[in-house]
């Protein structure tokens, strides 16, 4: 992509309304613009990132057997009142009227629509396990939307939904997603950490929150620093094994949120040296609820002895609108954003120092057509702003890797190479350049 034809509207002073590094930084970068309290635009680089998120989350829902489908943003109303959450969920959800006066409303979460269509067309428990995902915008009417797209009023969000004949089904359900979660935020150069969660009616250990640390996150987290050194399973993990000592390993260390923290087990369980006490961003909620909407929507399977039963279900969610922020949290430094390869707009930036001069253009549509013809990504200044402003821009925006190339180093086949995580410049022959950017796109996956 040519930064000359790009959209790409960076703002030089630091918007006023943005408390938190990344929501500034997502505003400065021309990630987003808000439209309304709450209600964001993606911007093309920011679209690039949220579509790479999307696609780490994606392959690891699949990688599990969970199949992907697409609910409707907007729902009926009755599906609520059956389940008898219409009047509970308050003012939160976003009620709208049809032409007809029927109430509808732009849904906050999918548990009601998804028994629906389990109960029209599933019957035995020789179809089960299931689990069926979608990733689609919600609304919630927060009372304080805040933080850019950290704590926004539409987002975008991954629901899964399982289904099993009966509790012992759903563990091995819930662990599937508790695994695909470690590795999913690991993908993004993320450390996640699995926190028992509040389960709601059901009681019992089937609730996590998956907790990144970063200094503004909304919730105060306490936990042994074993978890967040423990190794995150590969792609080669096997889902259709046991799973619940992995899950064990990582449940078993001390862990908790603020509500649930008790100072003096912390003390006991956990060594000095390994406590760590921090704030952290929920970017994931994993939680079983058993038959909480298949009984009072009849959502039944017969079992293998013909008895018909509410079937056991779990809930999995993960926000990738507010994930990108979470990534640039975790990532970033004075100049800008620092993306992981595998969730950067770009693989590489290309600066041309002399747009317009005819050998350093020529130097540069060349790399450009390789880099291109070599499947790397590649974000080519070809614009004719000073040096200084293009470093800058280059630096915000965050690309893992930038050649420079001007007519200087031209003289002597060279250009500059520059990895923006340490900084490190070097100046390098133009094939080892190319070489090195290739590369560098090539091992960006996890
Ligand atoms: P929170 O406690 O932050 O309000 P929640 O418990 O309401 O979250 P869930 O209903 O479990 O969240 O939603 C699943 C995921 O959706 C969350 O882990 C988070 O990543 C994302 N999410 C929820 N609310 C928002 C929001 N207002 N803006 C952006 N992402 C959100
Ligand atoms: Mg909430």
């Amino acid at each position: 992509m040519r930064l000359s034809r790009y959209f790409l509207p960076i703002l030089k002073e630091d918007p006023k309304e943005a408390e938190i590094v990344s929501h500034r930084l997502m505003l400065r970068a021309g990630m987003i613009r808000q439209e309304a309290s709450g209600i964001y635009a993606w911007l093309p680089l920011g679209l690039r990132v949220l579509g790479k998120v999307e696609r780490i989350v994606r392959e690891e829902q699949d990688r599990t057997g969970a199949m992907e489908l697409l609910m409707p943003t907007i729902q009926p109303a009755d599906l609520w009142i059956e389940s008898g959450r219409y009047n509970d969920y308050g003012q939160e959800m976003l009620r709208i009227r049809d032409r007809h006066d029927r109430a509808m409303l732009y849904g906050p979460t999918n548990e009601e629509m998804v028994t629906e269509m389990f109960r029209a067309s599933v019957r035995s428990y020789r179809d089960l396990p299931l689990n069926l995902y979608h990733i689609q915008w919600k609304f919630r009417d927060e009372v304080r939307p805040r933080f850019g797209v950290m704590r926004s009023r539409e987002f975008l969000m991954k629901d899964a939904y399982s289904f099993d004949v009966d509790k012992e089904g759903a563990r091995r359900s819930y662990n599937k997603m508790f695994v695909a979660y470690l590795r999913t935020f690991a993908r993004m150069g993320l450390t996640a950490i699995p926190m028992q969660a509040d389960s709601g009616p059901i009681g019992g250990d089937m609730s996590h929150e998956f907790i990144i640390l970063a200094t503004t996150g909304e919730s105060e987290v306490f936990c042994d620093r074993a978890v967040l050194d423990m190794p995150v399973p590969g792609e080669d993990v096997d889902y259709e094994g046991d799973l619940q000592p992995l899950v064990d390993k990582f449940t078993s260390r001390y862990a908790s949120t603020d509500e649930k923290h008790d100072p003096e087990e912390f003390a006991r369980e956990v060594s000095e040296d390994r406590r760590v006490s921090a704030r952290g961003i929920e970017v994931g909620h994993i939680f079983y609820f058993g038959t909480k909407y298949s009984e009072p929507m009849k959502a039944v399977v017969a079992g293998p002895d013909g008895m018909e039963k509410p079937v056991h279900m779990g809930s999995y969610g993960i926000g990738p609108t507010r994930l990108v922020a979470a990534i640039i949290e975790a990532s970033h430094d004075d100049a800008g954003i620092v993306w992981p390869g595998s969730v950067t707009p770009f693989d590489v930036g290309l600066i041309n120092l002399k747009a317009g001069d005819e050998t350093t253009d020529e130097a540069c549509d060349d790399i450009y057509g390789k880099l291109g013809n070599a499947g790397v990504d590649t974000l080519y200044d070809d614009t004719g702003d000073r040096a200084g402003a293009k470093f800058a821009t280059m630096d915000l925006i965050g690309l893992p890797f930038q050649i420079v190339v001007g007519p200087r180093g031209l003289a002597g086949g060279t250009a500059e190479i520059k990895v923006r995580a340490t900084g490190e410049r070097e100046t390098v022959s133009l094939e080892s350049a190319l070489a090195r950017a290739i590369e560098v796109a090539k091992g960006a996956t996890f």
